[in-house]
């Protein structure tokens, strides 16, 4: 089905500056706007119920996963994570555009359900790199960033399957690359049509279908 809004998807190993670009995108655009997913995991540091997810128990994740209630799911890390159906279909329905930040097994099961999304990967520059950010943010243990290290080379040799893939060297750059992408899907000929309908229909350009 076609919607009027977008859905740009998200994906990056940790360590990749995926949610820093997100926070700066959103912040830059108010036309975007981002899905808070569920997750069984536990809060960490300042995060709140509702903002950054929604935390429920993995019995409580698992009745939404029966009731059908959400669009994709997957385990990354141990934890269950999903994105509410309802939260995003309704929103691309009214024209919203949305952005889900999740990982590369949830980002192919929407392309799967929903081939108009339009995936986006942010790659490390070098492996050096990404090890040496883990280690910066001092959020982790050592076996833990070794952990995430590993997992990294599997997200990673996923980017293939991504329509888009952002090299996060330079952060201006690479925030400069994501406007790009956004800006790029709202040139497309068919949401022009419907977002300039007006001079569109002075053009005397009939809608086709
Ligand atoms: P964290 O626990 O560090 O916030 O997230 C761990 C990973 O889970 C990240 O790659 C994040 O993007 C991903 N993630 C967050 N929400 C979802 C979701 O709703 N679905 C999927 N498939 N992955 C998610």
């Amino acid at each position: 089905m076609e919607y009027p809004g977008n859905l740009f998807v998200i994906a990056a190993p940790s360590g990749a500056g995926k949610s820093t670009l997100v926070k700066a995108l959103l912040e830059l655009d108010a036309h975007l706007m981002v899905s808070v997913s569920h997750t069984t995991r536990a809060p960490r540091g300042q995060e709140l119920n509702g903002r950054e997810y929604h935390f429920i128990g993995e019995p409580a994740f698992r009745a939404k996963i029966a009731a059908g209630d959400f669009f994709e799911w997957a385990e990354v890390h141990g934890n269950l994570y999903g994105t509410s159906r309802a939260a995003i279909e309704d929103r691309i329905a009214g024209g919203q555009d949305v952005v889900l930040e999740i990982d590369w097994q949830g980002a192919l099961q929407i392309k799967r359900l929903f081939p108009q999304a339009v995936l986006i990967f942010i790659l490390p520059p070098s492996w050096d790199e990404l090890a040496q950010r883990l280690n910066r943010r001092g959020e982790d243990e050592p076996a833990v960033i070794a952990q995430r290290l590993a997992n990294a080379r599997i997200e990673v040799s996923k980017a293939r399957h991504f329509d888009y893939v952002i090299i996060n060297a330079l952060f201006e750059t690479a925030l400069f690359d994501l406007k790009t992408v956004v800006h790029s899907q709202r040139l497309k000929y068919v949401s022009q049509q419907r977002n300039r309908s007006a001079v569109f229909a002075a053009l005397d350009l009939i809608p086709s279908d």
